[in-house]
């Protein structure tokens, strides 16, 4: 049977805002962790973007913008989120039709009879579409589209840190837990993040069974000690439910992630990660 004092941390947590889905991931957040992996938009950055700079080729602002608002209304992505936010374009969903996301690369679908593809370099590479104008920033997000098989043009997102995040990072190397960088997201832009927050380990370019592979890896490394994947997206889902505790959020989080989740954070802060090892490890105190 479980101890009593599981049920007083589980009801303990809860007031804090963080919900367990089982007194099993109290147990491991109250031994030894090796490592937490964390996955970048939505988790590290505040995951509201603001749209920067628009670029188009052989297409007007307004068109531009009606395709991608059109296609991206049906993602809920934080990058299609904060698209459709900015531009507050008036959406005909009716006119959308054979939508496709394709986590970690971007969506597709066919707006007003034409073939629309907005996501990642790579992506429009994958389908057919080449990009001949490419962004030199590099240091935040970009989104390029194309429309009807030829590129149109890209959107320029800037993403910001989450206030507590240096913080809470610190307070996890403290207590001498690892912390990982996962991301989907080109590595100018994941290096833009590890040189304001230090990580153990830095892996960008990573599509949904990459941040798997990477999390198992690091967890033959760190033997039976706990390895846990905080996230908030669909690309992140398989890495969250692969480690021994995946945490995801209450608030912007994709369904999937959090139906994949152990626990939950009703608040959308990091920090709240040092409240739950200091709860599991009196709650376990208790019990010994
Ligand atoms: P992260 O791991 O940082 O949360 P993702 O794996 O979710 O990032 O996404 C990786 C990249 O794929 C994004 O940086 C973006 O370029 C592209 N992408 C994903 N979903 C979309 C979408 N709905 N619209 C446009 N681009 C997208
Ligand atoms: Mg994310």
């Amino acid at each position: 049977s479980v101890p009593l004092s599981y049920f007083a941390g589980v009801a303990k947590l809860s007031r804090d805002s963080i919900l367990t889905k089982g007194t099993t991931y109290i147990d491991k957040m109250a031994g030894k962790i090796y490592a937490i992996l964390f996955d970048k938009t939505g988790t590290i950055t505040q995951g509201t973007l603001k749209v920067d700079k628009v670029v188009t080729k052989g297409i007007s602002h307004e068109e531009f913008v009606l395709f991608l608002c059109h296609i991206e209304s049906f993602s809920n992505h934080p990058i299609a989120i904060s698209i459709t936010n900015e531009f507050k374009t008036k959406v005909d969903t009716s006119s959308v039709k054979e939508v496709k996301e394709w986590p970690g690369k971007g969506i597709e679908g066919i707006v007003f009879g034409k073939k629309v593809i907005a996501g990642t370099k790579e992506f429009l590479g994958e389908k057919g579409v080449e990009v001949d104008i490419e962004e030199k920033s590099f240091l935040s997000t970009t989104v390029y589209v194309a429309v009807d098989g030829r590129f149109c043009g890209y959107v320029v997102l800037k993403d910001f840190l989450k206030p507590d995040i240096k913080d809470a990072l610190n307070g996890l190397k403290k207590l001498g837990i690892k912390t990982y960088l996962l991301t989907g997201d080109k590595k100018e832009a994941a290096q833009e993040v590890a040189s304001e927050v230090d990580f153990d380990g830095v892996f960008a370019n990573l599509l949904p069974q990459d941040k798997v592979k990477i999390a198992e890896d690091i967890k033959k490394e760190a033997k039976n000690a706990t390895v846990a994947f905080v996230g908030d997206g669909i690309n992140d889902s398989p890495a969250l439910a692969a480690c021994d505790v995946g945490i995801s959020f209450a608030q912007n989080a994709s369904s999937i992630a959090t139906a994949a989740a152990d626990v939950i954070l009703l608040e959308n802060s990091i920090s709240k990660i040092l409240d739950l090892i200091k709860v599991s490890r009196f709650v376990r105190k208790v019990v010994i």
